[in-house]
């Protein structure tokens, strides 16, 4: 096969265990960069220490490994990345693109999440600032191979929003942007819950200068009870001798055929049939799992 362009990747937040949907995210990114003969990458986003969970960054990547889910290269760890965020909000803040904000918790209640933009010609230093950025009244929107059309205006459903936090901490929407262009990803794959940052993110890439990867969104795993499944669970790490089924039932929440007979087959096994069988358009833009699936 000759190499192929497409660089895809997984970004786990180490702020838990891997779950049954994380799993789906990462199975879903690792088929469709293996399909093409891609590269897929695995970065760390480890940029909010008081939320990370010990042991949860060995124990992602030990499930990974276990579930046959390879990746090429080093993991990159964001926590690793400070200096190239520093620079780029250095930068930002000085040609006026992003400004510093003071406001507290407390006088931003009651605006529905939308920065009123108070700050905005303050003027304010940086020190024990949150810097945000400015958005344009513009809307942003692209095609998402899953969920199709989407469209956000920033100026109304969003506002300025924060790269880098008063306590330091650099702003997801910020590290994704950078690292995504700085590893050369060509296509993001991952759980809906991100579709509407995806805008932000947009601009962003605009702002500097890089160029835009496709997306595709998967749709977030609803419970039957209407829950749905996430972190917040505090899901115990999946079982390594439970790969073979797990990947079975994320293929089918996928919308993927599974035969039964790879049912006593090694993740491996598994892997490398759903690899060549995989159709991205057989995802379903909304799905819910049967209950006997998520235990
Ligand atoms: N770190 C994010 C998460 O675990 C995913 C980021 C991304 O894929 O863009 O939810
Ligand atoms: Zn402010």
């Amino acid at each position: 096969m000759t190499p192929s362009p497409y660089v895809g990747r997984f970004a786990p937040t180490p702020s838990g265990f891997l779950h049954f949907g994380s799993l789906v995210a990462a199975l879903a990114s690792w088929l469709d960069a293996r399909a093409v003969g891609g590269r897929w990458l695995l970065r760390m986003e480890d940029t909010d220490p008081p939320r990370e969970m010990p042991g949860a960054r060995d124990a992602i990547l030990h499930t990974l490994e276990g579930y046959g889910l390879k990746w090429d290269g080093e993991v990159v760890f964001q926590s690793q990345r400070h200096d190239a965020y520093a620079e780029v909000v250095e930068r930002l803040f000085r040609q006026g693109l992003a400004y510093a904000c003071t406001c507290s918790r407390k006088q931003l209640e009651g605006s529905n999440g939308i920065y009123p933009g108070t700050c905005r010609n303050a003027g304010h230093a940086r020190e024990g600032a949150a810097i945000r950025l400015r958005v344009p009244e513009l809307t942003y929107r692209f095609s998402d191979r899953v969920q199709g059309e989407f469209a956000q205006h920033l100026g109304r459903e969003v506002g300025d929003f924060i790269i880098q936090r008063r306590d330091g901490l650099y702003a997801y929407q910020l590290a994704v942007v950078l690292d995504d262009a700085w590893q050369g990803v060509t296509d993001i794959v991952r759980g809906a819950d991100l579709l509407d940052n995806t805008p932000r993110q947009l601009y962003l890439q605009e702002l500097l200068g890089f160029s835009q990867p496709r997306y595709l969104h998967i749709p977030l795993i609803i419970q039957p009870d209407g829950h749905k499944l996430g972190k917040s669970y505090r899901s115990p790490p999946l079982a390594p001798e439970q790969a073979t089924p797990l990947l079975l039932r994320a293929l089918r929440a996928l919308g993927q055929a599974t035969d039964p007979a790879l049912e006593g087959a090694s993740p491996g096994e598994v892997l490398a049939v759903a690899r060549q069988q995989w159709r991205p358009d057989a995802i379903a833009s909304r799905m819910t799992v049967p209950e006997a699936d998520l235990r």
